[in-house]
Protein backbone atom coordinates (compact mmCIF):
# COMPACT_ATOMS: atom_id res chain seq x y z
CA UNK A 1 0.00 0.00 0.00
CA UNK A 2 0.96 3.56 -0.56
CA UNK A 3 2.06 5.81 2.09
CA UNK A 4 -0.94 7.49 3.71
CA UNK A 5 0.39 11.24 3.93
CA UNK A 6 -2.81 12.80 3.63
CA UNK A 7 -6.91 12.79 4.55
CA UNK A 8 -7.00 12.14 0.86
CA UNK A 9 -4.92 9.27 0.52
CA UNK A 10 -6.92 7.71 3.04
CA UNK A 11 -10.41 8.53 1.41
CA UNK A 12 -8.80 6.82 -1.42
CA UNK A 13 -8.02 3.60 0.15
CA UNK A 14 -11.22 3.30 1.86
CA UNK A 15 -13.06 4.19 -1.24
CA UNK A 16 -11.93 1.06 -2.74
CA UNK A 17 -13.10 -1.58 -0.26
CA UNK A 18 -16.19 -3.69 -1.34
CA UNK A 19 -19.49 -2.78 -0.10
CA UNK A 20 -22.52 -5.04 0.86
CA UNK A 21 -23.98 -7.03 -1.96
CA UNK A 22 -27.42 -6.70 -1.00
CA UNK A 23 -28.00 -4.51 1.46
CA UNK A 24 -30.42 -5.24 4.86
CA UNK A 25 -33.35 -3.33 4.77
CA UNK A 26 -34.03 -4.42 8.66
CA UNK A 27 -30.67 -4.05 9.43
CA UNK A 28 -30.38 -0.71 7.83
CA UNK A 29 -27.17 -1.50 5.97
CA UNK A 30 -25.34 1.04 4.16
CA UNK A 31 -21.57 1.98 3.98
CA UNK A 32 -20.22 5.01 5.51
CA UNK A 33 -19.19 7.21 2.33
CA UNK A 34 -15.27 7.36 2.00
CA UNK A 35 -14.89 10.24 2.40
CA UNK A 36 -16.62 10.68 5.74
CA UNK A 37 -15.33 7.60 7.13
CA UNK A 38 -11.95 9.28 6.25
CA UNK A 39 -12.73 12.65 7.69
CA UNK A 40 -13.56 10.70 11.42
CA UNK A 41 -10.76 8.29 10.91
CA UNK A 42 -8.21 11.57 10.74
CA UNK A 43 -9.47 13.38 13.46
CA UNK A 44 -9.30 10.12 15.53
CA UNK A 45 -5.51 9.61 14.36
CA UNK A 46 -4.99 13.29 15.85
CA UNK A 47 -6.76 13.02 19.22
CA UNK A 48 -4.68 10.06 19.45
CA UNK A 49 -7.44 7.38 19.52
CA UNK A 50 -6.21 5.12 16.85
CA UNK A 51 -2.68 4.69 17.00
CA UNK A 52 -1.31 1.85 19.04
CA UNK A 53 -4.84 1.40 20.48
CA UNK A 54 -7.39 -1.23 20.42
CA UNK A 55 -10.50 -0.72 18.91
CA UNK A 56 -14.21 -2.30 18.27
CA UNK A 57 -15.87 -1.14 15.16
CA UNK A 58 -19.78 -1.94 16.04
CA UNK A 59 -21.47 -2.97 13.35
CA UNK A 60 -18.64 -2.97 11.29
CA UNK A 61 -20.67 -4.00 7.67
CA UNK A 62 -18.32 -4.47 5.58
CA UNK A 63 -15.79 -3.07 7.53
CA UNK A 64 -14.52 0.46 6.35
CA UNK A 65 -14.34 2.38 10.01
CA UNK A 66 -12.40 -0.90 11.49
CA UNK A 67 -10.08 -0.91 8.27
CA UNK A 68 -9.66 2.45 8.31
CA UNK A 69 -8.05 2.67 11.98
CA UNK A 70 -5.57 -0.62 11.41
CA UNK A 71 -4.20 1.32 8.11
CA UNK A 72 -4.02 4.64 10.94
CA UNK A 73 -1.57 2.16 13.13
CA UNK A 74 -4.70 0.38 15.27
CA UNK A 75 -2.78 -2.10 17.64
CA UNK A 76 -5.99 -4.41 17.65
CA UNK A 77 -9.42 -3.90 15.55
CA UNK A 78 -12.59 -6.36 17.00
CA UNK A 79 -14.91 -6.34 13.95
CA UNK A 80 -18.11 -7.09 15.68
CA UNK A 81 -21.40 -7.98 12.80
CA UNK A 82 -24.35 -9.94 13.15
CA UNK A 83 -24.96 -10.60 9.32
CA UNK A 84 -22.73 -12.94 8.45
CA UNK A 85 -22.55 -12.04 4.87
CA UNK A 86 -21.53 -8.82 5.66
CA UNK A 87 -18.74 -10.07 7.87
CA UNK A 88 -17.49 -12.02 4.88
CA UNK A 89 -16.87 -9.10 2.97
CA UNK A 90 -15.40 -7.65 6.25
CA UNK A 91 -13.19 -10.25 6.06
CA UNK A 92 -12.02 -9.99 2.03
CA UNK A 93 -11.33 -6.27 2.76
CA UNK A 94 -9.07 -7.07 5.57
CA UNK A 95 -7.27 -9.72 3.98
CA UNK A 96 -7.13 -7.48 1.00
CA UNK A 97 -5.35 -4.80 2.85
CA UNK A 98 -3.08 -7.24 4.57
CA UNK A 99 -1.72 -8.43 1.36
CA UNK A 100 -0.49 -4.89 0.58
CA UNK A 101 0.66 -4.09 3.88
CA UNK A 102 2.30 -6.58 6.19
CA UNK A 103 2.32 -4.62 9.26
CA UNK A 104 -1.58 -3.94 9.71
CA UNK A 105 -2.27 -4.59 13.10
CA UNK A 106 -4.36 -7.41 14.34
CA UNK A 107 -7.80 -8.48 13.10
CA UNK A 108 -10.91 -10.48 15.20
CA UNK A 109 -14.54 -10.73 13.40
CA UNK A 110 -17.15 -11.29 15.98
CA UNK A 111 -20.35 -12.53 14.08
CA UNK A 112 -22.41 -11.61 16.77
CA UNK A 113 -25.29 -9.53 17.70
CA UNK A 114 -23.58 -6.32 18.89
CA UNK A 115 -24.67 -7.17 22.82
CA UNK A 116 -23.04 -10.34 23.30
CA UNK A 117 -19.38 -8.47 22.81
CA UNK A 118 -17.70 -8.29 26.16
CA UNK A 119 -14.08 -7.17 25.43
CA UNK A 120 -12.73 -3.81 26.76
CA UNK A 121 -11.09 -1.46 24.15
CA UNK A 122 -9.28 1.43 24.23
CA UNK A 123 -11.41 3.30 21.61
CA UNK A 124 -15.29 2.27 19.68
CA UNK A 125 -16.35 3.47 16.43
CA UNK A 126 -19.44 3.07 14.96
CA UNK A 127 -21.88 3.73 12.80
CA UNK A 128 -24.96 1.92 13.94
CA UNK A 129 -28.61 1.25 12.49
CA UNK A 130 -30.07 4.61 13.42
CA UNK A 131 -33.66 2.75 14.78
CA UNK A 132 -35.35 3.95 11.68
CA UNK A 133 -36.48 0.40 11.27
CA UNK A 134 -35.86 -1.41 14.76
CA UNK A 135 -36.48 0.98 17.57
CA UNK A 136 -33.55 1.72 19.77
CA UNK A 137 -30.99 -0.05 17.59
CA UNK A 138 -29.20 2.85 18.44
CA UNK A 139 -29.54 2.88 22.19
CA UNK A 140 -28.35 -0.77 22.02
CA UNK A 141 -25.05 0.32 20.57
CA UNK A 142 -24.65 2.74 22.79
CA UNK A 143 -25.01 1.07 25.88
CA UNK A 144 -22.44 -1.74 24.92
CA UNK A 145 -20.10 1.29 23.59
CA UNK A 146 -20.03 2.75 26.92
CA UNK A 147 -19.55 -0.48 28.39
CA UNK A 148 -16.55 -1.32 26.74
CA UNK A 149 -14.66 1.98 26.33
CA UNK A 150 -13.82 5.28 27.59
CA UNK A 151 -14.13 6.84 24.57
CA UNK A 152 -16.95 6.60 21.71
CA UNK A 153 -17.10 8.08 18.32
CA UNK A 154 -21.12 7.12 16.86
CA UNK A 155 -22.85 8.70 13.72
CA UNK A 156 -26.36 9.28 14.37
CA UNK A 157 -28.97 11.49 12.87
CA UNK A 158 -28.45 14.43 13.73
CA UNK A 159 -31.95 14.98 14.62
CA UNK A 160 -31.89 12.73 17.66
CA UNK A 161 -28.63 14.59 18.83
CA UNK A 162 -30.11 16.01 22.09
CA UNK A 163 -31.70 12.69 22.94
CA UNK A 164 -28.18 10.70 22.36
CA UNK A 165 -25.80 13.17 24.23
CA UNK A 166 -28.25 13.49 26.99
CA UNK A 167 -28.37 9.24 27.04
CA UNK A 168 -24.65 9.55 27.20
CA UNK A 169 -24.68 11.90 30.19
CA UNK A 170 -26.65 10.03 32.18
CA UNK A 171 -24.33 6.75 31.30
CA UNK A 172 -21.18 8.76 32.93
CA UNK A 173 -20.29 10.35 29.57
CA UNK A 174 -19.81 13.82 28.16
CA UNK A 175 -19.68 15.07 24.38
CA UNK A 176 -16.39 16.01 23.66
CA UNK A 177 -16.98 17.15 19.54
CA UNK A 178 -19.79 16.70 17.05
CA UNK A 179 -19.18 16.96 13.32
CA UNK A 180 -22.47 16.89 10.66
CA UNK A 181 -22.38 15.74 7.47
CA UNK A 182 -24.98 15.22 4.42
CA UNK A 183 -25.26 11.54 3.70
CA UNK A 184 -26.48 10.75 0.60
CA UNK A 185 -29.24 7.72 0.83
CA UNK A 186 -28.63 6.19 -2.67
CA UNK A 187 -31.86 3.98 -3.75
CA UNK A 188 -30.51 1.41 -2.77
CA UNK A 189 -33.40 0.84 -0.24
CA UNK A 190 -36.83 -0.14 -2.01
CA UNK A 191 -38.64 1.81 0.57
CA UNK A 192 -37.05 5.23 -0.47
CA UNK A 193 -39.05 6.77 -3.08
CA UNK A 194 -37.56 9.54 -3.77
CA UNK A 195 -34.05 8.20 -6.14
CA UNK A 196 -31.49 10.65 -3.70
CA UNK A 197 -32.66 11.62 -0.66
CA UNK A 198 -30.36 13.68 2.02
CA UNK A 199 -29.91 13.05 5.87
CA UNK A 200 -28.27 15.41 8.31
CA UNK A 201 -25.91 12.73 10.37
CA UNK A 202 -23.53 13.91 13.08
CA UNK A 203 -20.69 12.00 14.16
CA UNK A 204 -20.63 12.73 17.82
CA UNK A 205 -17.41 11.62 19.95
CA UNK A 206 -18.06 11.28 23.51
CA UNK A 207 -15.21 10.58 26.52
CA UNK A 208 -16.18 9.38 30.06
CA UNK A 209 -16.34 12.31 32.43
N1 LIG B 1 -20.26 0.29 10.11
C1 LIG B 1 -20.49 -0.01 8.70
C2 LIG B 1 -21.90 -0.49 8.44
C3 LIG B 1 -23.02 0.44 8.85
S1 LIG B 1 -24.63 -0.28 8.60
C4 LIG B 1 -20.14 1.21 7.89
O1 LIG B 1 -19.89 2.25 8.51
O2 LIG B 1 -20.07 1.15 6.68
C5 LIG B 1 -24.99 -0.96 10.21
C6 LIG B 1 -24.50 -2.39 10.39
O3 LIG B 1 -24.90 -2.86 11.68
C7 LIG B 1 -25.08 -3.37 9.38
O4 LIG B 1 -24.04 -4.08 8.76
C8 LIG B 1 -25.95 -4.32 10.22
O5 LIG B 1 -25.98 -5.65 9.72
C9 LIG B 1 -25.27 -4.23 11.58
N2 LIG B 1 -26.17 -4.53 12.69
C10 LIG B 1 -27.47 -4.15 12.85
N3 LIG B 1 -27.96 -4.58 14.03
C11 LIG B 1 -26.94 -5.27 14.64
C12 LIG B 1 -26.82 -5.94 15.89
N4 LIG B 1 -27.84 -5.98 16.75
N5 LIG B 1 -25.64 -6.52 16.22
C13 LIG B 1 -24.58 -6.46 15.34
N6 LIG B 1 -24.64 -5.84 14.15
C14 LIG B 1 -25.80 -5.24 13.79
Amino acid sequence: MKEIRSKKDLEIVLSKLKGFEKPEINSEQYVTPSSIAAEVIWKAYFNEDVKNKKIADLGAGTGILGIGCLIMGAKDVFFIESDRKAMEICKENVARMKSEDSKLGGAFFYVEDVTEFNEPVNTVIMNPPFGTQKKHADREFLMKAFSVSNVVYSFHKTATEKYITNLALRNGFIKSESFMFDFMLKNTMRHHEKSKEFIKVSCLIFRKA
